[in-house]
């Protein structure tokens, strides 16, 4: 590509909303433009890189076996409908009407579409096991959508789904779109970690995401450094079995405060006399320790919380029937009180019988007064809630526990039957009998990728292209200030040659200074920087620079081929 006929367009300064430094770099680069909050043109510098990454994976799935369609990005109420999730999907799902007033949504996933897909095509076990995938466009209303591509409402994802005639088979294409994925992962230069991940409210039997390793990731990993066990700090926590899941509190105050770990903290920071404190616990959030504590402050539950503080800390009250005989009421729990990185403990109370409590914390230690009850939460043990922390054992025995910041990148999910149920997806065996699919679902953020692949690989001047993702390998600038058509033509010759070699050269002929030049090629992260000048052909060298090498060097045309192998 010569530059002068491309549309390279950086720039110096970028807006205040910019957070990480893959934004900010993006931004400078000029490979996205912002076009309203969570969408972003991809300008022709960023779409050679998403191009790359697009095509990497796509070769790593066909390789799989895995076969490649397209559905639409619109997709009918009534499908969503036949899953219960037209209203379970929750605010990210973006609805939209026709002329007709038919409605529909934008799809954030295609598990409905593809299993109607399914349902449709596949008749016999003699088609399966089958795996579809597609590179498409997602639309998901974020709460916040943030640092550009990573965190965006359209965006870019590789999904694929997998239908069989039983679980031994999906677990086998688990098994290989897990390699397929370390692959990709590996080919594009980046590192990573494959992870535990939480399989949530989908429920299903395994799940794992691919997390690339970076400060600013949302996620929070811990992993072994004498085993295999890696899990998403959420699947690390629900080892202890029956951490709760967010429900609403009611009357929440938010209050400041200096941590809070113990019973003395709380009578300090709270004023409450240490014998009204029920209890405090420890868990770990995503961002650090959360503490939590209980107290009871209206007269009329004064007994029954006292009840509660009476049993013997092994206690174990695994049913309501348990609780109802020691505590006198039914099973309730103190959630999580709305913070999304906070934990939620559950303790069996009564939601009836127990207000105002003081709950909560986090990593700017905040904590809540005023969580209630609640009631028709699921039951658990005090005793099952249990820290992870750095330094600790590894769940699995092995090893010590760490901790990362990681990028979710990719996510594999065996779903078991619960689409192919909801939809009467179904096949015959070979006796005749109808039998319904089992499916797995595997998702790649490619578009999140490029902005991963940035945070991860980046210095002062600009971005550092793993050779993989780079929109071209080699940046040939030519230093020329009298226009000497001698240093043009061996420019040109250069450029010429690395093309037909196959090597993917950009040829900097814009004709600008040489500082502002190789402040261009360095910052959009060209791998490999050639200088042509008129002092350099009167020596028959090149100068060449390695974009994360501190210098350059003066090598011939031969060495340069060698370089680039
Ligand atoms: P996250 O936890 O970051 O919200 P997710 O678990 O909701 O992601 P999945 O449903 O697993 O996402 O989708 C598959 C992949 O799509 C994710 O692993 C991620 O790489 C990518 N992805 C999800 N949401 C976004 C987004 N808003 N912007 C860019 N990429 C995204
Ligand atoms: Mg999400
Ligand atoms: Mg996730
Ligand atoms: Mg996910």
């Amino acid at each position: 590509m010569r530059l002068s006929q491309f549309h390279l367009a950086t720039v110096k300064e970028v807006p205040a909303d910019a957070e990480i430094d893959s934004h900010k770099l993006m931004l400078r680069a000029g490979m996205i433009r912002k076009l309203a909050a969570g969408l972003y043109t991809w300008s022709p510098l960023g779409l050679r890189v998403l191009r790359k990454v697009e095509h990497i994976v796509r070769e790593e799935m066909n390789r799989a076996g895995a076969v490649e369609m397209l559905m639409p990005s619109v997709q009918p109420r009534e499908l969503w409908e036949e899953t219960g999730r037209w209203e379970k999907f929750g605010g990210q799902l973006l609805k939209i009407k026709d002329r007709k007033e038919q409605e529909f949504c934008y799809g954030p996933t295609h598990e409905e579409v593809v299993t109607d897909f399914a349902r449709n095509e596949l008749k016999s076990y003699k088609q399966l096991p089958v795996n579809f995938y597609q590179i498409q466009t997602k639309f998901r209303d974020e709460i916040r959508p943030r640092f550009g591509v990573m965190r965006a409402r359209e965006f870019l994802m590789k999904d694929a789904y997998s239908f069989h005639l039983s679980p031994e088979s999906l677990a086998e294409t688990y098994e290989a779109m897990y390699q397929a994925y370390t692959r990709i992962f590996t080919r594009l230069g980046l590192k990573f970690r494959a992870v535990q991940a939480d399989t949530g409210a989908i429920g299903g039997n395994a799940s794992h995401e691919f997390q690339v390793l970076a400060d600013s990731g949302e996620d929070a990993i811990a992993f072994s450094d004498g085993s295999e066990y890696a899990a998403n700090i959420e699947k690390a926590e629900a080892l202890a079995p029956t951490i709760a899941r967010p429900a609403p509190c009611a009357n929440l105050q938010r209050v400041d405060t200096p941590r809070v770990r113990t019973v003395e903290d709380v009578t300090a920071h709270f004023g409450i006399s240490a014998d009204r404190v029920l209890k405090t616990v420890l868990v770990r959030g995503k961002q650090g320790l959360v503490a939590l504590c209980l107290r009871g402050d209206h007269e009329i539950n004064e007994v029954k919380a006292t009840k509660l503080a009476e049993l013997p800390d092994e206690s174990v009250l695994a049913s309501e029937e348990e609780i109802l005989a020691a505590v006198g009421s039914r099973p309730g729990f103190i959630g999580p009180v709305g913070l999304p990185d906070s934990i939620p403990v559950i303790v069996d109370r009564s939601a009836a019988v127990l207000a105002d409590f003081v709950c909560g914390g986090n990593a700017n230690d905040t904590h809540y007064t005023g969580a209630n009850w609640e009631r028709d939460a699921r039951i658990t043990r005090i005793e099952d809630i249990r820290q992870v922390v750095a330094g600790d054992p590894s769940p699995d025995g092995h090893g010590t526990l760490h901790m990362a910041r990681g990028i979710e990148v990719g996510h594999v999910f065996q779903l078991g039957q619960k689409y192919a149920e909801a939809l009467d997806a179904t096949v015959l065996d070979d006796q005749g009998k109808k039998q319904v699919m089992w499916m797995g679902c595997y998702g790649i953020g490619v578009s999140r990728i490029v902005a991963a692949a940035i945070e991860q690989r980046h210095d002062d001047a600009g971005i550092i292209w793993p050779e993989a993702m780079a929109p071209w390998r080699v940046a040939v600038c030519v230093i020329n200030p009298k226009n000497a058509p001698e240093v043009h033509a061996a420019a040109e010759s250069l450029y010429n040659e690395l093309t037909a070699r196959g090597i993917e050269t950009v040829w900097d002929d814009r004709g600008l200074r040489p500082g502002a030049m190789f402040a261009d090629m360095e910052l959009i992260g060209i791998p490999h920087r050639v200088v042509v000048s008129e002092r350099g052909l009167a020596a028959g060298t090149l100068e060449y620079r390695a974009r994360d090498a501190a210098d350059s060097s003066a090598i011939t045309r031969d060495q340069l081929f060698e370089i680039l192998g």
